[in-house]
């Protein structure tokens, strides 16, 4: 029962160490980032592009598939190699197809 060796559990620490440190470097980096854009007035959301990315479409336009998920069949049949139209592909409703929204903190 000797499957895990000490340095593979120091390999492990270290691993998760760096993790860890790369998380809140980001974090700090956005929570820098966010003050340093406030102090200069800008939004803190956006930095006065006046835009964001719009979340349903992630910025594209476009949604796969209507409401009653026939997209699932069309995944299933392009994860077995197939090819399929995009025709379930549909204009995000929620940005008007444009991918960026109005920024909702300075606009
Ligand atoms: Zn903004
Ligand atoms: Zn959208």
């Amino acid at each position: 029962m000797e499957n895990i060796t000490a340095s593979e559990v120091a390999g492990f620490g270290v691993g998760a160490l760096l993790f860890v440190a790369t998380v809140a470097a980001t974090k700090v980096d956005s929570f820098i980032s966010a003050s340093q854009r406030s102090s200069l007035g800008m939004c803190k959301r956006c930095g006065d592009v006046k835009m964001i990315a719009c979340s349903r479409c992630r910025g594209v336009g476009l949604v796969k598939g209507g409401p009653f998920g026939f997209n699932l069949i069309e995944d299933i049949y392009e994860s077995l190699g197939g090819e399929t139209t995009r025709a379930g592909s549909i204009s995000c409703t929620k940005c008007q197809a444009r991918g960026r929204l109005k920024c909702p903190d300075c606009s």
